[in-house]
């Protein structure tokens, strides 16, 4: 059962459209898996679309409607073949996230992290705002850290505990720069999860403070 979901200020930004890719791509997975979360943003979204209605058609740019369908068009050219998309693929990831590993998770390319973690760019590899999965082995920790900007982590496999809360499939951590914690993977299976970054995390256990001039996740 999910019983962490993302805040109403997440969900209106996300219908609204004017959440970072990194962050709407993890609130749509999320949404994927949540019926609450996807009514309440079918319900937004109508609000929204009610009031672009009550526009005055003067307001919209004359060449509004090919931007609109060439916009529609590169969606259209990002999305895999919903046939082609493997069945490990759907078995792991909710369908927003099949066009970034191109309907395969073959096309995840990942790296290792530590001895137990590892991580598979998604969105922005190198960049500051960025999606990525994160793979830990069951048992084990990430180190402890701090955030730059806001962290959102949704659990797609097995799960994971901090200090103040556990998260299983389907539930999402909203963390921030006033939460330092060391989320630890549940024993048994690797807890994966899909995390969007709004800048690097900052480590802060004894060892992890000096790694940070050398290691950004
Ligand atoms: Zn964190």
């Amino acid at each position: 059962m999910i019983t962490h979901r993302p805040s109403s200020e997440l969900i209106l930004g996300y219908a609204a459209g004017s959440l970072a890719e990194p962050a709407a791509l993890v609130v749509a997975a999320h949404a994927a898996l949540c019926p609450e979360t996807a009514a309440e943003i079918r319900r937004l979204e109508g609000l929204g679309g009610s009031l672009l209605g009550t526009l005055d058609p003067a307001s919209l740019r004359a060449d509004a409607l090919e931007r609109t369908l060439a916009m529609l068009d590169q969606d259209a050219a990002a999305a895999p073949d919903i046939a082609a998309v493997t069945a490990e693929t759907r078995a792991l990831l909710p369908s927003p996230v099949w066009p970034y590993v191109k309907g395969d998770l073959r096309h995840l390319e990942w790296r290792r992290r530590g001895p137990q973690i590892e991580t598979a760019a998604l969105i922005g590899d190198g960049k500051a705002q960025r999606a990525f999965l994160l793979r830990v082995k069951g048992g084990h920790a990430v180190p402890r850290h701090t955030h730059r900007g806001t962290e959102l982590t949704l659990v797609l496999q097995g799960a994971f505990c901090d200090a103040a809360n556990c998260f299983a499939p389907g539930d999402i951590q909203v963390a921030d720069p006033t939460i330092d914690h060391q989320p630890v993977a549940q024993r048994g299976k690797d807890c994966i999860c899909l995390v969007a970054l709004e800048a690097p995390i900052w480590f802060t256990g004894p060892i992890g403070r000096l790694a940070n001039h050398f290691v950004k996740l």
